[in-house]
């Protein structure tokens, strides 16, 4: 998967602000970020979108989860509240096909999203 930018991220081809790594799990600062606080969450192996979740395994999925709400609550996210996003598909405006959840945070959100 070398021309997937998440992979090459994770694999430190391109540089990123990390927030938190393990074996399985990176989470890095959005470039481009859409609130103060703007986090990309993405397991390590390769996987296109939540369609295919069933190439992972429920510890590393469990893993992944648990990483998302320790690190929105070291943030102190969960006073205001907070979004977890997960965009599939282009219509909903998936960019990078590397499976990834947006942890946004430390402003207003609207419902529904835009
Ligand atoms: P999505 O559009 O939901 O697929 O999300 C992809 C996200 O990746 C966007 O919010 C981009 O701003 C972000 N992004 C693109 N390139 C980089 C990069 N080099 N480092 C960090 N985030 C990036
Ligand atoms: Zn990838």
């Amino acid at each position: 998967m070398e021309e997937c930018l998440f992979c090459k991220i994770i694999n430190r081809e391109i540089k990123s602000d990390i927030v938190f790594e393990s074996d399985n799990i990176l989470m890095f600062k959005d470039i481009s970020p859409e609130a103060p606080v703007h986090i990309l969450a993405v397991p390590k192996k390769h996987i296109a979108s939540i369609l295919e979740i069933d190439k992972l395994d429920c510890e590393l999925i469990k893993e992944l989860l648990e990483a998302i709400s320790s690190t929105a609550q070291k943030l102190e996210l969960d006073k205001e509240g907070f979004r977890i996003v997960t965009n599939t598909g282009s219509g909903a405006g998936q960019s990078v096909n590397h499976l990834h959840f947006h942890i946004l945070g430390k402003r207003k959100f609207n419902w529904p999203p835009g």
